[in-house]
């Protein structure tokens, strides 16, 4: 029987990569987003996957979304926690309202998505929970204190859980990619991104469906023995 798949975030850019990839290898694959209703009708349409609109931020909008898709779809099995956002400002000027915004997606949403579909995927004995962390969680990077602290701090939940689920079948591990060309990326000023393509050894930026890969196999039964581990996409920028 296929299992079921949740990616949060799952209706734009990488997540939606994700979604389609999770769909092509065979799973029923749910997609949650925030508030885009437009960019999630455009992808329920032309994927066929079903779209879910929660914030990730709000714990019971989670435990209320995950049980709507878990009645329609069946439990949850495979967890990819992708959604997440960007407030960047150098810290002299980030507000708090920036600083609380990206953990409370990035790092609380993780918590609050996985929090609900543990105690089944412990009774079943099978899970798979990936994190879409990021390059800048592992290296730092100047106007994101927030942002890397929040995907560092997702490293670190990665790290923990993954020997909480081990004897039960569950591994959680972090994909960290690095700048991969979606709206969040292309949002930054052209010359900006000349300069960071210019630090990136292949000489491009990645593809969603470069990130979507290493989901799909993380996901496998046969990455059973890959949890608690950072699995580094980034074109060679970043050597961790
Ligand atoms: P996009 O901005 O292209 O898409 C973000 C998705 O997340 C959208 O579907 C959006 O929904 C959803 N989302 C945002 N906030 C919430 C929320 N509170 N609750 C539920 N869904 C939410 O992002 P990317 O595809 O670029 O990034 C995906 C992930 O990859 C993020 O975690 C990001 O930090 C990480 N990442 C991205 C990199 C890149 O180069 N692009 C590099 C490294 C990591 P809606 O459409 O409704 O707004």
């Amino acid at each position: 029987m296929a299992r079921t798949a949740l990616v949060t975030g799952g209706t734009r850019g990488i997540g939606a990569a994700i979604a389609v990839a999770l769909r092509d290898a065979g799973y029923k694959v749910a997609a949650n987003y925030a508030g885009n209703d437009e960019a999630a009708s455009r992808f329920a349409e032309e994927t066929g996957i079903p779209v879910y609109r929660w914030s990730v931020a709000d714990y019971d909008a989670c435990a209320a979304g995950i049980a709507k898709v878990e009645a329609e779809l069946g439990p949850v099995d495979v967890l990819v926690n992708n959604a997440g956002i960007t407030r960047d400002a150098m810290f002299h000027k980030m507000t708090p309202e920036e600083w609380r915004a990206v953990i409370d997606t990035n790092l609380t949403g993780v918590f609050n998505m996985t929090h609900p579909v543990w105690p089944g995927m412990r009774e079943r004995r099978f899970g798979r929970i990936i994190i879409i962390s990021s390059i800048n969680g592992q290296k730092g990077q100047m106007g994101q204190a927030n942002y890397s602290a929040a995907k560092a701090g997702d490293i670190g939940f990665t790290k923990a859980l993954a020997q909480e689920g081990a004897r039960a079948g569950i591994t959680v591990n972090a994909v960290c990619p690095g700048y991969i060309a979606t709206d969040m990326v292309m949002a930054v000023p052209e010359a900006v991104r000349e300069k960071i393509v210019a630090q990136i050894p292949v000489g491009r930026l990645g593809e969603a469906a470069e990130i979507a890969r290493c989901v799909v196999f993380l996901a496998s039964e046969e990455a059973g023995f890959i949890t608690g581990s950072t699995l580094s996409a980034n074109g060679g920028q970043y050597m961790a």
